[in-house]
């Protein structure tokens, strides 16, 4: 998954340098995994089960444990995309959290997979966003839909609807804009593409996914609590996780919300991004090697 940076190992085995006793080593190990954005209540669950298995155990069989436990606590049912039918990606988050960059890069990538791909650019509030997201649209060689700076972003699903019928495209990826300075006005922004949608095009699959950049931290996780409260997210887009030097959020999102992180943005240019995979992040988490 290409997560270089998040190494924890090291530190994880300085923890086990030395003759020390169990309990020293597990407030330790707590205090790394909430300083790497484990989240505290996860930390907690996880260091406790933990406690429970590590009587007498030597340091590869506590991490191995340890990724034993934290797996159980991510692994969470990836819904399933339609093979056939429109399945709409509504991309929503916090600005500057990589949502027009994420939509260029999911375009690509979906593209790159053989579906048929229409972008709609429903974030009208700056001229730049809307240049922003041709530009990508041009990259992926991908269709898109837009209008003007100002115009109503519900207009402009309500065209990109009939666009991806008449197209026939696999998928329908809509950037939206982001200011939270005003969050009903936004959530309601959010609720009512929703509803074009479902009357647009009431057969279609419909995935409202959430960016959340990877070093804000828990500020991230209670993002995601605010925008799932209000509209409900289906799944998360893990942003920036390329510069997270603290990588332990996803743990802390999943523990937390119970919803799926099903990509990975690591890095800025169009093929970086990467289905999120519980494994390979453990991995590029705990182990050594490469
Ligand atoms: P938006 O306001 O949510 O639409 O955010 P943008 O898509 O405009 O992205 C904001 C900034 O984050 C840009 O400079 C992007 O290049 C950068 N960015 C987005 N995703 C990633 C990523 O996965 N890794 C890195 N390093 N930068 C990213
Ligand atoms: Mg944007």
């Amino acid at each position: 998954m290409r997560l270089k940076n998040l190494k924890l190992s090291q530190k994880l085995n300085n923890l086990f340098k030395g003759k020390r006793e169990n309990e020293e080593i597990l407030t330790d190990l707590e205090e790394l995994l909430i300083s790497s954005d484990f989240g505290i209540d996860f930390t907690t669950d996880v260091v406790d089960e933990l406690r429970s298995r590590l009587s007498g155990a030597g340091t590869d069989q506590v991490i191995a444990g340890l990724k034993t436990i934290i797996k159980d606590r991510m692994t969470l049912e990836i819904p399933a995309f339609s093979p056939n039918g429109i399945c709409v990606f509504l991309i929503f988050g916090v600005n500057g959290t990589g949502k027009t960059t994420t939509v260029g890069k999911l375009a690509y990538k979906l593209k790159e997979e053989g579906k048929k791909i229409l972008i709609a650019a429903a974030d009208t509030f700056r001229d730049a966003a809307i240049e922003q997201l041709v530009i990508w649209s041009k990259r992926a060689g991908v269709p898109l839909i837009k209008q003007y700076q100002g115009s109503d972003p519900g207009a402009v699903v309500f065209d990109a609807c009939d666009s991806a019928q008449s197209r026939e495209v696999d998928f329908l990826l809509i950037d939206t804009a982001g200011r939270l300075h005003n969050k009903e006005r936004l959530m309601e922004e959010l609720a009512k593409i929703g509803r074009i949608l479902d009357k647009k095009i009431p057969n279609a699959q419909k995935f409202k996914l959430l960016t959340l950049d990877a070093t804000t931290g828990q500020n991230g996780v209670s993002q995601a609590l605010t925008f799932n409260q209000y509209i409900g997210v289906d799944g998360i887009i893990l942003t920036k996780l390329d510069s997270s030097a603290r990588g332990g959020i996803a743990c802390s999102i999943s523990g937390k919300l119970r919803i799926p992180i099903l990509y990975a943005g690591v890095g800025e240019k169009i093929e970086d991004l990467v289905d999120f995979d519980v494994d390979e992040y453990l991995a590029s988490l705990f182990d050594d090697s490469d």
